[in-house]
């Protein structure tokens, strides 16, 4: 773990904002339906007051990206709708994803923020600038982890490193502000 002052350093370099689904955007839980012609259907839930935080950064003129290794169509029109830029899904090989995006968007280690919760996300957390992991997170994780946040996934995590995010981008004030 990086000191908080550590924490708001990098956080304030960040330009991209790269997430996995399952554990972190999600509880975790995934449940499954066999629809009338007999297609197998998977959905879960995201919380609005995470969604709302995706859009926010988009708004902010950061980038975002999700990572997972399922497939998701409801996931997949709810993260468009929520302006997130890089939607890559069925993808394990999460290192060779993050080497896609940061070719395109020609960012810099620094300039990236990842946040998962299983080992399948090791390999895209040790080549970021800032790697997190939510309060669920496996043991081995959270140890790989530069931060981890009070919040589980599903339950506020994204949220609480979006606003750490807005904060140091000195941000946060202006986006209140719109509302009031
Ligand atoms: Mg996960």
């Amino acid at each position: 773990m990086i000191s908080p002052q550590a924490l708001r350093a990098r956080t304030a370099k960040a330009r991209l904002v790269l997430t996995d689904i399952d554990g972190v955007l999600t509880g975790g839980t995934i449940y499954h339906f066999v629809d009338t012609s007999g297609e197998l259907v998977e959905f879960k839930g995201m919380h609005a007051q995470d969604s709302i935080a995706m859009a926010w950064l988009a708004e902010s003129g950061l980038t975002t990206g999700v990572i997972s290794g399922r497939v998701s169509k409801g996931m997949e029109a709810r993260l468009t709708m929520l302006k997130v830029k890089h939607i890559y899904q069925h993808r394990l090989d999460k290192a060779a994803v993050l080497a896609e995006i940061m070719a395109a968007e020609k960012m810099t280690k620094d300039q990236i923020v990842y946040i998962g919760d299983d080992i399948p996300d090791l390999a895209a957390m040790s080549r970021v600038g800032l790697a997190v992991a939510p309060a669920n997170a496996r043991p081995e994780v959270k140890a790989a982890a530069h931060w981890v946040t009070k919040a589980s996934g599903g339950d506020g995590a994204f949220r609480e490193l979006v606003e750490v995010i807005l904060k140091s981008q000195g941000l946060w004030d202006a986006l209140i502000a719109k509302y009031l």
